[in-house]
This record gives structure tokens, C-alpha cells and sequence, in this order.
């Protein structure tokens, strides 16, 4: 059986680690750049700044995945991270999740957040139709004003009531009106809510160097570089490259955005349902590298969140405090990456992005003029984020069947368009449970069962596959 797989990101890698960890060895990836990691590369620039393609941090629901990055780097090429998140409203630092910690804000917001979470406990909404209606049922209309509405608009670049609310499970933290209640009377903060508390990240060469090394593990021969797909004949089972060339497959494991696939395979029948079900998001990430010293008020945070609109970021981490060597010398570098989403609905002026960060950064006092901008470094995803659209599942449950009745799996964070496991564990474990089928006709857990996949971390051999 010969196994194809396109795109050399986590999932195409995970599906070739267990093709190989299970001795098959027909198998090739094909990947359109000379360099493994697709969104999960980094890049370092001309002074020596690392750069990720937005922040990525290191937890999974995986031991398997865990006990790999220890293989991969060592154990002692991790940092290991407590997470402290933070909210930059009303010209001030509120600490993740501000739903908890509304005591930070202004009385006349605090009282409007109070009022709508009693309302919501007196009046339990409906279930909500959609995200909007879920945010102001789970919240309360003071907390989804102040914070939850314009701050996830600035995230997805759609409005929330475009989008649907299946995905939410452990991604956003749920209010508790008596942790509300006791950090108020108390005068408390909750710092480290959620399933990513902890975190680590590689030593040195950012995220991009689990992703280099796995490759580099890996035979040489069977990665065809700068190769990338144009066409796919389903019936012949023939991919058709940008140089002309045409490969065979028995099997193909698809971990390229699935709107390119059904393009490439030329499924017009498709196409609406594509558009109206599968949105997504452009990425715009751009690292600020300085001289000076990191400001005492960034020290030991990691990220920060933006719901305003004096800037154009939704996110911003401080890089360097995730592994010193993110930076060319820590005692007198330190840097700062910002995230823009874009969509049709929400322009982003390339032009003058760069600036338009630096002065944003400048409001929300991130940059005080104590540092000098040394570097500046700009990527853009044109596929970002899969957007949890409301038509997206009744688009995949007939397009993911459709392929696969033709030998194709279409897995990964845009191959499967499902937001809730497009993280680099998941990704990953999306490309080996497909593997895992192939070989050995074991159920894809991650893939067709999101909720289960995050409920907890599963057992290192694989309990759950009987
Ligand atoms: C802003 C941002 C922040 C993130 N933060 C985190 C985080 O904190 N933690 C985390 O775990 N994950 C995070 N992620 C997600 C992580 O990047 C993804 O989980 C992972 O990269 C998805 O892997 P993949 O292999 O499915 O897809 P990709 O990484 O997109 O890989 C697909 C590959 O296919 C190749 N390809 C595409 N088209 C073709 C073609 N026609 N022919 C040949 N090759 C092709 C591409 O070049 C690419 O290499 C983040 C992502 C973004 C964008």
C-alpha cells in the first residue's frame, strides 16, 4: 500500500513518525517549502531575533505526544512555564479569565457585570443558536460588552453570531458567580485558569525545532521538498505537481487546507457548501525585537489581551520570556510579538501594519521609549485560524466522507476544519490515528470526537483503541 502524504506540518509528520514506528515503509510526504513545520516553524531574522508564527505554546492531551518532545529535544531541551495571561482594558492589567477577576474594573462596568451574571442566573437563557448567544447566556450582557464581544470579533475577525458554539468545551473558561463573589469580597486575583496552566517550550529554536528534529529523525529519501500540489485525479489516484511531475497513491493522508483540496480535485459540487461552511481567518504576525530591558510590569508574563480599539492586536506575548536564547543577548534584548487577524469582513492594511503595531503598542504603554526597536519581522498565514462557522459541521460530515470514499484523509488544523483540534498535539495525533486506521483499521478518535479528545490527557500505549 502506498501511502502519500501532503504538507510536512505536525500532522503530516505524525502520520509519517507512526508509518515508520510500524515498519511500513511505503510511504513519502510531499510539501511545497524546503523546511518541515508548516504554521508551527520559526523563523530567526537578520539580528538574530526567533520568531514563532504567533505564540505557540507546548500542552497536550497526549502522553504519547509528551513522552515524543522529550524524545525529540531531550528533557532538558525544555523551559518550563507557570502561565500568567492578562487582559489590558480600561488602562490597566486585569488578570485571565476576566470574568473572575471583574473586581479590577471600573465600579460603574463592575456593577453592569454583576447585574447581567445575576440576571443570568435568575433567567437562565435559552440554548444559544449561536456564539454571540452562548457569550451573553454564559456571562451575562455587562461581561460579553465589556470584554467577551469586541474581544472575540478582534480574534476571529467574524462577528460571533457567524459563528457556531460547539466548539467552545474547555477553550473559554466559564464564569463561577461564587469565585466572582469570594475574589470581590476578598480583594483575590485568579491568575492560572485552565487546561494550560503549564506550559513548555523548546530551549532553543523556538517551536519550529520539535518539527525540525522530527523530520530530521526521519529517512531523508522520503520527503520530497519544494513540491507543491496542484491537481488531484481521485480515479486514477494521481497527484500532479507544480513542476508537471505525477505521483501515485494508494491511500493519501491530505493535511492541506481542505477548500484547496476539493479545488484541487475539482469537486464543483462542493464548492458552495465550501464557502458558506469552511470560513477562516489570515494570521498576521509581527515580532518588535529591542534593546533595552524588559519593563518590570512584563517580566513574568507571557501574554496579554487586547479587546480595544487603540490597537490593532488581539494578542500580544513577550517572546523572550519564553526561552532566553528567543533572543540574540538576553541581557540586552528582549521582544514582543503581536497577532492581527484579517478577514474579508475585517481589512488589514499591510502597508502600514508594522507601524500600526508599533504605535498600538505604544497605547496600550507596552512601549515606553525606555527600548530601542532593533528588528521588525512580519508573517503572514493567509490560512490562520479554521472558524467555527455555523454551517461547518453540516459542510464536513459530506465532504470528509466523500474523499474518504476515494482513499483520501483529509486531517490536520485546515484539513479537518475543526478549530477545537487544530492545536500541535492534536494536529499531530490527527495525522498517527490516520496512520493507525490505514495499518490498522483502529477508530480515529481525535478527528471524529473532538469532546473526548480534550477530556482529558489519554494514556501512553493508546488505552483507548481496544
Ligand atoms: C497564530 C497561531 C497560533 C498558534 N498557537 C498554538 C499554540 O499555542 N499551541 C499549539 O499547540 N498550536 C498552536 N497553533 C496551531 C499549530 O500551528 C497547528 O496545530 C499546526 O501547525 C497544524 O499542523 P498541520 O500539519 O495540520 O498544518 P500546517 O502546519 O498548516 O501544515 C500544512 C503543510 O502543508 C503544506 N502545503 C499546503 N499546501 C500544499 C500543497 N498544495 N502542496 C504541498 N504542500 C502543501 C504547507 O506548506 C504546510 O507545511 C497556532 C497556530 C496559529 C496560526
Amino acid at each position: 500500500m502506498k501511502i502519500v502524504i501532503i504538507g510536512c506540518g505536525p500532522t503530516g509528520l505524525g502520520s509519517a513518525w507512526r508509518l515508520e514506528e510500524l515498519g511500513h515503509d511505503d510511504w513519502s510526504v510531499v510539501e511545497a517549502h524546503d523546511y518541515p513545520g508548516g504554521l508551527a516553524t520559526s523563523f530567526t531574522d537578520d539580528q538574530g531575533f526567533t520568531w514563532d508564527i504567533g505564540g505557540h505554546v507546548q500542552f497536550s492531551h497526549y502522553e504519547y505526544f509528551d513522552r515524543l518532545m522529550d524524545v525529540l529535544l531531550s528533557p532538558e531541551g525544555w523551559l518550563h512555564h507557570q502561565r500568567e495571561s492578562w487582559v489590558w482594558m480600561r488602562e490597566r492589567f486585569i488578570p485571565y479569565p476576566l470574568q473572575n477577576n471583574v473586581r479590577r474594573l471600573p465600579p460603574g462596568e463592575l456593577e453592569q457585570c454583576l447585574k447581567g451574571l445575576l440576571q443570568i442566573y435568575k433567567n437562565p437563557p435559552p440554548r444559544p443558536a449561536n456564539f454571540r448567544e452562548w457569550i451573553l447566556a454564559a456571562f451575562g450582557a455587562g461581561i460579553a460588552e465589556a470584554f467577551m464581544l469586541p474581544y472575540n470579533f478582534k480574534v476571529w475577525a467574524f462577528p460571533p453570531e457567524k459563528m457556531n458554539a460547539a466548539w467552545v468545551g474547555e477553550r473559554v473558561a466559564p464564569t463561577d458567580i461564587n469565585r466572582v463573589l469570594h475574589n470581590l469580597v476578598h480583594q483575590e486575583d485568579d491568575l492560572s485558569w485552565g487546561p494550560n496552566n503549564l506550559f513548555h517550550f523548546p530551549l532553543r529554536g523556538g517551536t519550529g525545532a520539535i518539527w525540525k528534529e522530527c523530520a530530521r529523525r526521519l529517512p531523508a529519501g522520503k520527503f520530497r521538498w519544494e513540491t507543491r500540489i496542484q491537481k488531484i485525479d481521485l480515479e486514477k489516484r494521481l497527484l500532479h505537481t507544480k513542476q508537471g511531475e505525477a505521483i501515485a497513491y494508494d491511500k493519501l493522508i491530505s493535511t492541506i487546507p481542505l477548500k484547496e483540496l476539493i479545488r484541487a480535485a475539482g469537486l464543483a459540487q462542493f464548492h458552495d457548501m465550501a464557502e458558506k461552511g469552511l470560513l477562516y481567518s489570515s494570521s498576521n504576525i509581527i515580532g518588535i525585537g529591542l534593546e533595552g530591558k524588559v519593563p518590570d510590569s512584563l517580566k513574568t508574563k507571557c501574554w496579554m489581551y487586547f479587546p480595544e480599539d487603540n490597537s490593532p492586536f488581539y494578542r500580544v506575548t513577550v517572546f523572550s520570556n519564553y526561552s532566553p536564547n528567543n533572543v540574540p543577548d538576553i541581557s540586552m534584548n528582549w521582544s514582543l510579538m503581536a497577532e492581527v487577524s484579517e478577514s474579508p469582513g475585517k481589512p488589514v492594511n499591510q502597508e502600514t501594519l508594522v507601524e500600526d503595531v508599533i504605535q498600538g503598542l505604544r497605547n496600550v504603554r507596552m512601549l515606553d521609549g525606555g527600548s530601542r526597536i532593533v528588528s521588525t519581522w512580519k508573517y503572514r498565514a493567509a490560512y490562520g485560524y479554521p472558524t467555527p462557522g455555523l454551517h461547518r459541521d453540516e459542510a464536513l460530515s459530506a465532504i470528509l466522507p466523500h474523499f474518504e470514499r476515494h482513499d483520501v484523509y483529509s486531517r490536520g488544523r485546515f484539513g479537518a476544519w475543526k478549530y477545537e483540534v487544530s492545536n500541535q498535539d492534536h494536529s499531530f495525533m490527527q495525522g498517527l490515528e490516520a496512520a493507525e486506521r490505514l495499518l490498522r483499521g483502529k477508530p480515529e478518535i481525535t478527528v471524529n470526537d473532538p469532546n473526548h479528545a480534550n477530556s482529558k490527557k489519554h494514556p501512553f500505549p493508546f488505552e483507548r483503541w481496544k
